[in-house]
């Protein structure tokens, strides 16, 4: 078969999973002409006529994946001397890192990533090097440095405006090839001390006038927040996502709502804390709490309506590029997301944060983007581990096998 979907007609799905969080569609018929799904039927098996179909009668498809939160420059593993060496590493390196990183998000499905930053302001330079949107086909959003107050959290993804210099001069002066602002606007959560709030970084005139200069720019500002104040500062700020978010409070989740403001709440960062950290310290137990927590605010969220992305925080101790992703959707699903309404959250609203437009959804006029996993939706998210096909802009990465 060829390896361009592009001379196909049609495709038969055995299940469709639409990106849109509607249900599950079973026995569906997509047109293609131009790289563009032209019409979605049902009943597809009877109207096939035998030609120019991949035939995926035995496969769910679903839109491609979208991680909104990762750090390209880091691995997950928890081999201490390796995140060491990563963490200050020049470019040589790093890009080799990078490139691995992306390997591993593409053989998961996954299409695009927004990154949240590094110290030297590597991912920046690995996408302007390599030119254009995608990079083997990732689209690669990137934010080049946080910026973080001097002497406050944030120092190893960032840097600090200059003396001399507030955060809207710094961001105004900075902006030179990246795809979105990230603010860094409290510390870590606490590992000691169960729901303990860190302050903010900034206060909501200059955050505001970071946001402000970003718009200007053209770039939407994704900040990280824990706390009910650090977060109340940044959705005042009008910014586009609050990432992570723990302790925030169900007021700041109205914010939220009233505002239009993504939340992606990394919450297997906290899973995989207590995963990988010693079995008896208390850092393991608070971070268990964390991870419980994090799944209550989820589940009020998803009640109140709070448009969620999926985000990972990959790079983060044993949050792995790409695998992370169903680990993710697995903890929204825990928090009570059905599983097409998890999947929403890491194609559709990714695709919208990201700006990309004609993806993260399978409908008519949409760009032909798929992953196609063997058997049914019962099977998912762990049949995430193998991909059986995946369809980027028309073409197949992999082997196309129907
Ligand atoms: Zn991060």
């Amino acid at each position: 078969m060829s390896n361009n979907i592009a001379e196909l007609r049609f495709i038969l799905a055995g299940w469709l999973i639409d990106g849109s969080g509607g249900p599950v569609k079973r026995d569906q018929l997509l047109k293609i002409r131009n790289r563009l799904f032209s019409d979605i039927m049902d009943n597809g098996q009877k109207e096939i006529d035998g030609t120019d179909i991949l035939n995926l009668s035995r496969y769910t498809i679903l839109p491609c994946l979208i991680d909104s939160h990762v750090h390209l420059f880091m691995s997950g593993t928890n081999n201490q001397a390796v995140r060491r060496h990563q963490l200050r590493a020049g470019f040589r390196d790093i890009k080799d890192v990078i490139s691995r990183h992306i390997n591993q998000h593409l053989s998961h499905g996954v299409i695009a990533v927004r990154d949240g930053g590094d110290a030297y302001a590597h991912t920046l330079r690995y996408k302007s090097e390599r030119q254009g949107g995608t990079h083997g086909s990732l689209y690669l959003n990137v934010a080049g440095k946080a910026w973080h107050k001097p002497g406050g959290y944030g120092s190893f993804v960032g840097e600090a405006p200059l003396f001399n210099q507030g955060l809207a001069e710094a961001v105004a002066n900075n902006s030179e090839g990246i795809d979105h602002v990230k603010i860094i606007n409290s510390g870590l959560n606490s590992l000691t001390e169960f729901g303990k709030e860190s302050l903010p970084q900034f206060n909501l005139e200059e955050m505001k006038g970071a946001v402000d200069i970003a718009n200007i720019l053209g770039l939407r500002t994704m900040v990280h927040a824990n706390g009910r104040v650090p977060v109340k500062i940044a959705l005042k700020s009008g910014c586009h996502s609050v990432e992570h978010g723990f302790f925030m409070g169900m007021e700041n989740m109205q914010r939220m709502v009233d505002q239009d403001i993504f939340w992606v709440p990394t919450a297997y960062t906290m899973k995989a804390y207590y995963k990988h950290l010693k079995k008896k310290g208390v850092e393991r137990l608070v971070s268990r709490k964390n991870l419980d927590h994090q799944l209550e605010q989820i589940f009020q969220a998803k009640r109140m309506g709070v448009s969620i992305a999926l985000g990972t925080d990959a790079g983060s101790l044993g949050v792995h590029h790409g695998s992370s992703v169903l680990e993710e959707l697995k903890l929204l699903m825990e928090g009570g997301f059905s599983l097409e309404e998890a999947i929403k959250c890491a194609t559709l609203n990714g695709a919208w944060l990201l700006g990309l437009k004609r993806m993260g959804l399978i409908a008519k006029g949409m760009t032909v983007n798929f992953i196609a996993v063997k058997g049914g939706p019962s099977d998912l998210p762990d049949s995430l581990n193998r991909i059986a096909l995946m369809v980027v802009n028309g073409r197949c990465l992999n082997k196309c096998r129907g």
